[in-house]
């Protein structure tokens, strides 16, 4: 590539440099251009030896040897029709050659020509050998020895690990596995949510076998004209076959994966770009050492075709991790910044359960970015519980300043939720309360789970909705009214009760699966109902709703003064850590 660079500035430089060099050589002795009359007056007075013509332009040599030129006024010669056969009879000669025109193109305009010309070439470059050969701008090829990633860098998935580390050997000896007549697979599907480290698994691969990552994204070959997707997939693979042995990624499969089918022209378009990534895995030889690896959250919508033997038929599942794997993740992360011994990680990862690998690497980058802001030299727990917290709940947004009746409608409403959620059993812990405006929220109450959940309990989730309701009863019982601040509560504490009548069978209708009202188009699996039933399911989930906004009721009429208390504290110290709360609920014996 910078080869062929440096061949078109040598170019330019030619085309541009002795062009001007032989301009200047030539036109150094430089002709003056005298006033017509000038010339009429060397005429006169018999100076004149030679004439030359070319339309208004006369070179004059005189007897001197010395030249000039000069411009006849417009229509001289055609008005003074003798003027030629003057000349002759004064025994001038005339000659009507066409002249050596030194002023004619100036040096600038030269130089502007040939810029423009530079400005093509330099399009050309890199419209030609910038991108379509190599596809720089689609392909990234990172080759060994850019910045390695090996198996030791992707934690907390070791299932999916042990899966592909088949593949490692077979790509460092291709000979022993086609020795024995074994069949590599030529295609890995890895299946995950986003930010699990499937693109890092996969460079991981390449980095353990000590081979070249082709990567490449499913949306790169979605492009509105048909052919050009395909094409590009046809030089995905040519690039591949430069390579001894390799590993081509293909981050978001789905873009161009999709069943087949529809008449579109986008559908078309697609269609064609899909045969051609099937005929390029039918086509090449696992032999080779090639192993096309592609990513997906979305397995569901492939086309068959790509899932048959021969092509993405094998199959690894790349979830989101448990407390041991964001553990490990976070270890990994912590390894790359500068970290205070005895951070605590385990409970950093018990607090973070659902997070991503991607989460949690953002999460330690933004504990680094914490303790430079505040210049410490080293992460702190506290760095790392604060981004925890940025991460879960969003930034707090200090400047956003709150009348003193919302914030103390917000500190009554918390409290509401933290009585609630600190005595009913089936509730997550709590970890803190605030009242610091974070993300969309006037303030937060945050439970965290002690270990990860799969499946909920009936109980956990009514306590969800109780723990829910929490906020808008002590508004009610406190400031005697109601504000808006309970829309977003209110909003998900219907939204559990809906899955648990119409998903969960956790209601008096029984284990039945209803389609959602409202929303006909997410649920079409789901029964159609009738009127009647999809009264009752109205009623079902109204009655989980109520029943829990009584209990909360219930609950904090009879600990007015925790929430008090609660709301007092949260007034004067913005936000309450989980031994704090324990203490307040302590002070006012707090109870069921
Ligand atoms: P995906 O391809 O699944 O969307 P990525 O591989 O792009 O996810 O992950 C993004 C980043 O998140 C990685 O570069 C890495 O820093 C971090 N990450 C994700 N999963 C892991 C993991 N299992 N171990 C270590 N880091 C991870």
């Amino acid at each position: 590539m910078r080869t062929r660079l440096l061949i078109l500035i040598a170019v330019a430089v030619l085309l541009t440099g002795v062009p001007a060099v032989l301009y200047l050589a030539k036109s150094a002795p430089a002709v003056p251009t005298v006033a017509f009359s000038d010339f009429i007056q060397h005429l006169e007075n018999g100076r004149v030896a030679q004439v030359t013509f070319e339309e208004r332009q006369i070179a004059v040599a005189l007897k001197d040897g010395s030249t000039l030129t000069t411009i006849a006024p417009k229509d001289f010669l055609a008005a003074n029709a003798g003027f030629v056969t003057d000349l002759v009879r004064k025994d001038i000669r005339v000659d009507a050659a066409s002249l050596p025109d030194p002023n004619a193109i100036s040096y600038p305009a030269v130089l502007a020509g040939l810029a423009f010309f530079g400005l093509i070439c330099f399009t050309v470059y890199r419209t030609t050998a910038g991108r379509i050969p190599s596809m720089s701008g689609r392909t990234r090829v990172a080759e060994r020895g850019d910045n390695i990633v090996t198996f030791q860098d992707v934690a907390g998935v070791d299932e999916a690990k042990d899966e592909v580390k088949e593949i490692v050997d077979f790509l460092r000896q291709p000979d022993r596995f086609s020795s024995l007549g074994g069949r590599i697979p030529k295609g890995v599907l890895l299946v995950g949510p986003p930010g699990t480290g499937k693109t890092l698994l996969a460079r991981s691969i390449a980095g353990e076998a000590g081979v070249p990552f082709l990567f490449a994204s499913g949306s790169d070959f979605v492009e509105m004209y048909a052919g050009v997707g395909a094409s590009r997939v046809r030089r995905l693979f040519k690039e591949a076959r430069r390579h001894k042995s390799c590993i081509i990624f293909i981050d978001e499969l789905d873009a161009v994966g999709r069943s087949r089918g529809g008449s579109s022209l986008s559908h078309e378009e697609r269609e064609q770009t899909l045969n051609q990534l099937l005929v390029e895995m039918d086509g090449f030889e696992t032999q080779r050492g090639i192993v096309v690896i592609a990513a997906t959250n979305r397995q569901d919508i492939l086309d068959p075709a790509l899932l048959r033997p021969g092509r993405f038929d094998r199959q690894v599942t790349v979830g989101n991790p448990d407390i041991k794997g964001r553990e490990a993740i976070l270890r990994v992360h912590s390894r790359k910044v500068t970290m205070e011994d005895g951070v605590d990680l385990r409970s950093i990862a018990r607090g973070t359960p659902g997070f991503s690998g991607a989460d949690l690497a953002n999460l330690v980058n933004e504990a680094a970015l914490s303790a430079g802001r505040a210049g410490r030299s080293c992460v702190t727990d506290s760095d790392m519980q604060e981004a925890r917290d940025k991460v879960l709940m969003g930034v707090e947004r200090r400047s956003v300043v709150l009348s003193e009746a919302d914030r103390v409608n917000c500190a009554y409403h918390e409290a509401g939720h933290a009585v609630i959620a600190a005595l009913l059993p089936n509730a997550d812990p709590l970890h803190k309360v605030s009242i610091i405006p974070r993300g969309r929220a006037m303030g937060v109450t945050m439970q965290l789970p002690e270990a990860d959940r799969h499946t909920y309990t009936k109980g956990y989730l009514e306590t969800q909705v109780a723990v829910l309701m929490g906020g808008r009863v002590a508004e009610e019982i406190f400031m005697n009214h109601m504000t808006s601040g309970a829309s977003n509560d209110i909003e998900r504490a219907t939204d559990i009760a809906q899955h648990m009548v119409c998903e969960f069978g956790m209601s008096p209708l029984g284990p039945l699966a209803f389609r959602k009202p409202g929303n006909a188009f997410e649920s079409e699996k789901h029964h159609t109902v009738s009127e009647a039933t999809a009264q009752r399911v109205d009623e079902a989930i109204r009655k989980i709703v109520l029943d829990a906004y009584d209990h909360a009721t219930w609950i904090i009429s009879r600990n007015k003064e925790a929430v008090r208390l609660m709301a007092e504290q949260l007034l004067e110290q913005e936000s309450l850590e989980a031994h704090e709360l324990k203490d307040i609920l302590a002070r006012a014996n707090a109870k069921l």
